[in-house]
C-alpha cells in the first residue's frame, strides 16, 4: 500500500513549487496569480520605480484602497464617504477615478495627444491600459509608453490622496505636467548618461 509522503508546498505559487522568481514577486508585492491576464505581465517590464509598478499591478486587479473597496470591506460605512475625492459626484471606484471621472478623463486625452494617437474612451481600467499600449510599435515605444502609463496612474492616485486630506482642486494641466516630469525623471534614472533634456522629452517623448 502506498502512503502519500509529506512534502513541502510553496503557497505563494499556484504550482506549489518554490522558485527564486516566485519569492521575488511575493516579496515585492507582484505575487503570482493562478491565471494571470497576459496584459498584467507587461506591467512589470518598465523603467518605473518598483513601488509604482506594484501600485499599477494592484490597480489593474482592483486591489487598491479606493473608497468603493473600503466600503466593501466595511472600513467606511457612511454613504457620503465613498464619493469620488476629485469630483464628489460619483462612487469612487477604480473605473470611475482612473477613467471616466470628469477631472481625469481630460488628462488621458491630453496625454494621448502628446503621444500622437487618437484617444477613444474605454470603460474600464484594463481597457484603458490595453488601448494605451496598443499603439506602441516596438520595444522602445512600449517601454516609454508603459513608463508614461505608470506616471499617469501614480500621479492621479497621489493627487486623489492629497485631496482626500486637503481642500482644493486638481488642475488637468498640473497633472499632465506631473506625468511628463515623473516619466522623464524615471527614464533618466534607468538610462544614466542619456543626454535627453526635459524639453526634448516634452517635444518627442520616447525618442530620446
Ligand atoms: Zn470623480
Amino acid at each position: 500500500m502506498d502512503l502519500a509522503e509529506d512534502s513541502w508546498v510553496w503557497k505563494y505559487d499556484p504550482s506549489g513549487r518554490f522558485s527564486v522568481r516566485s519569492a521575488y514577486l511575493t516579496l515585492t508585492g507582484l505575487e503570482v496569480v493562478s491565471d494571470p491576464n497576459p496584459l498584467l505581465l507587461r506591467v512589470r517590464k518598465s523603467w518605473a520605480p518598483s513601488k509604482v509598478i506594484v501600485f499599477s499591478w494592484k490597480l489593474l486587479q482592483d486591489r487598491v484602497a479606493i473608497r468603493q473597496n473600503l466600503l466593501r470591506c466595511r472600513v467606511i460605512k457612511d454613504i457620503s464617504d465613498f464619493l469620488c475625492a476629485l469630483c464628489g459626484v460619483s462612487v469612487e471606484s477604480v473605473g470611475h477615478l482612473f477613467t471616466s471621472c470628469d477631472s481625469i478623463f481630460p488628462v488621458w486625452y491630453k496625454l494621448a495627444r502628446w503621444l500622437g494617437f487618437q484617444f477613444v474612451s474605454p470603460n474600464s481600467i484594463i481597457g484603458m491600459f490595453e488601448g494605451f499600449l496598443g499603439f506602441s510599435v516596438n520595444r522602445k515605444f512600449r517601454l516609454g509608453w508603459m513608463l508614461i502609463w505608470h506616471a499617469a496612474v501614480w500621479s492621479i492616485w497621489n493627487s486623489r490622496n492629497y485631496l482626500s486630506f486637503a481642500r482644493g482642486t486638481v488642475s488637468v494641466d498640473t497633472l499632465v505636467e506631473k506625468v511628463k516630469l515623473s516619466s522623464w525623471k524615471w527614464f533618466l534614472a534607468k538610462n544614466p548618461g542619456n543626454p535627453c533634456s526635459f524639453y526634448e522629452w516634452e517635444v518627442q517623448p520616447v525618442m530620446c
